[in-house]
């Protein structure tokens, strides 16, 4: 096989052996040169292009064996075969360890050695094309542009990413000099790379930098470079420049940056409006405790006004209906019995109000005892008996044996004005021959005790308002007493002064109503935590409730005046 590019080099200290191998080959179209020691064989290796060196093993000075690696190490792309005595083939498969391709043995058979030279010459070849295959794939499938450049700036090669991101062909770019990218970057950005490579090919390091490159279509992308400078024999020879599109990149960071500033803005404007808000709702809140408060001493002022009037209205129609001071005619029987019952009824209205009014003020506190809660419903049930027996209304008790010894300390009172609106309200919202039902048991470290009824049941929508002042869902049959809207808040606000809880169960009109309330479980006043007066409202009301003496007082000073 014969070459035109490379060279073979014919290494020998024997003047003979180099000529009859020299002449042989030139025979067979190789083109041949000579030295006869070390320093002459190297020197023809850095100035030719050499595929191919016989070296003999035996020289004076370097040997052939202390050649080989110098040869390997600064032209790995030359074969070398080994020229050896047929004494000394041990020697020669050593240097084939190191990297010799074959071996020739003197007294020379020529043949034999062509025969070396073509099959060392083949391999050769075979491998420059395997590893240009493998270089070829790495340059292909790499994410990035990849460029090499000689040592003067001619571009060398390219690899197809530059088609897929620039739109550029890989022959627009090969073979010119780096001068060129000026049509594909901006001027500024080719000062940058001009200077940058100038450095590097004066063996200095260059960080990544960016640099503007226009596509074919004329879309301007952003791209790093990043330059490895290839060296031979410690020489820089060239460059390999990586050019990464950043484009998506930066344009992405820009939208995030974008972003978060837009949240930054967005959360310093919502700060300022919870600030203003804030103050909004600090002059509201003020707003709405002064209201409060007038309120509250409007409605204990007039319920004190009230009610000294009232004492008197319940008492002398009490008296008259009692015919002491003589027989009343059946319509002054009935007028005076009309004006007892409404006294009455505006009696418990101010009341009422009053409890209201004192915790709204955060005024009412707990008198608490020691009682039994089975003998508290009892008596509850016995307070409404007259009222459901006159309807035909059942009345039907439930209590827990676990009840049956069970004293607990709460405010009697306020839980006993609580059972006597719930039974009320039970008779109140239940048509005659109905049924009222009282279950009452114990849960862990509460009671809980509910009063059930068959009555006109509540509006699932009305369920939680029931609990606010003055709400009635409806007015009560007209031949009951009317109600003020009052009990079931009152009501609440005593449970939760026990910290308990009271709702209402009813699957909706016409269903009937079960009203819940749940108290924990007390042994002695020390379980009570100590409440913290609201500082809003703090009005002085004085006792509420209209007292036997009162009433007694109020008698006798209306019969002194007559
Ligand atoms: P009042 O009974 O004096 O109107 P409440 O505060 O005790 O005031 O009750 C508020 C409203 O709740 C009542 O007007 C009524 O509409 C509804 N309500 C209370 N108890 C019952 C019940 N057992 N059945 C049906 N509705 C009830």
């Amino acid at each position: 096989m014969t070459t035109q590019q490379g060279k073979i080099l014919i290494i020998d200290d024997e003047e003979q052996a180099r000529q009859v191998i020299h002449r042989k080959l030139a025979n067979e179209g190789y083109d041949c040169l000579e030295a006869a020691n070390a320093s002459q064989a190297l020197a023809k290796l850095k100035r030719n292009s050499i595929e191919l060196a016989i070296l003999d093993i035996k020289m004076p000075g370097k040997s052939g064996i202390e050649l080989l690696p110098e040869i390997r190490e600064h032209y790995p792309d030359t074969a070398v075969i080994m020229a050896t005595v047929i004494a000394d083939t041990n020697t020669a498969f050593q240097c084939m360890r190191q990297g010799a391709v074959d071996y020739i043995t003197k007294p020379l058979n020529l043949d034999e050695v062509v025969l070396s030279v073509d099959r060392a010459l083949e391999m050769r070849r075979l491998r420059l094309i395997e590893s240009e295959k493998q270089y070829r794939v790495f340059f292909e499938s790499a994410n990035d542009i990849l460029l090499f450049l000689d040592r003067h700036g001619k571009i060398l090669d390219v690899n197809e990413k530059l088609k897929e991101v620039g739109g550029y062909e890989r022959e627009e770019l090969v073979g010119k000099n780096i001068r060129y990218l000026a049509s594909i970057m901006s001027k500024k950005s080719l000062a940058i790379i001009a200077k940058n490579f100038i450095k590097r090919m004066a063996g200095l390091s260059v960080p990544p930098y960016e640099v503007e490159m226009v596509t074919k279509s004329g879309e301007w992308l952003t791209i790093e470079i990043n330059a490895v400078a290839i060296r031979r024999e410690g020489k820089v020879i060239g460059d390999l420049v990586i050019l990464r599109d950043m484009t998506e990149r930066k344009r992405a960071e820009a939208e995030i940056k974008q972003l978060y500033e837009q949240v930054k803005a967005f959360n310093i404007e919502l700060e300022e409006r919870i600030k203003e808000r804030t103050k909004e709702l600090e002059i509201a809140v003020k707003e709405a405790e002064a209201a409060n408060q007038a309120k509250s001493e409007f409605l204990s002022g007039m319920s004190h006004e009230l009610r000294t009037p009232l004492t008197a209205i319940i008492g002398f129609s009490q008296v008259l209906t009692e015919q002491y001071f003589g027989e009343l005619n059946e319509k002054q029987a009935e007028y005076v019995k009309d004006i007892l019952e409404s006294g009455e009824h505006l009696l418990s209205l101010i009341n009422d109000v009053l409890d209201l009014a004192k915790v709204e003020a955060g005024k009412a506190e707990l008198e608490l005892s020691r009682f039994n809660m089975k003998e508290l419903l009892e008596n509850s049930l016995v307070m409404i008996k007259e009222k459901t027996s006159k309807h035909s209304i059942s009345l039907e008790a439930r209590i827990s044996p676990a009840l049956d010894n069970l004293t607990i300390t709460a405010d009697q009172r306020r839980l006993k004005q609580v059972m006597f609106n719930l039974l009320s309200n039970a008779a109140k919202f239940t048509p005659d021959h109905g049924r009222i039902t009282v279950e009452a048991g114990r849960k862990g470290k509460e009671l809980i005790i509910s009063v059930a009824d068959t009555g006109i049941g509540i509006d699932p929508s009305d369920q939680r308002k029931i609990f606010g002042e003055f709400y009635q869902a409806h007015t009560g049959p007209t031949d009951k007493t009317p109600g003020t809207g009052l009990g079931l808040p009152l009501s609440k606000s005593f449970i939760e002064m026990h910290e308990g809880k009271i709702w209402v169960e009813s699957e909706g009109k016409g269903k009937g109503s079960r009203f819940i309330f749940s108290l924990p479980i007390r042994e002695s006043e020390k379980e009570y935590a100590k409440k913290k007066r609201p500082k809003i409202g703090e009005i002085l009301i004085a006792e509420g409730r209209i007292t036997q003496q009162e009433l007694g007082e109020a008698l006798k000073k209306q019969k002194r005046k007559t």
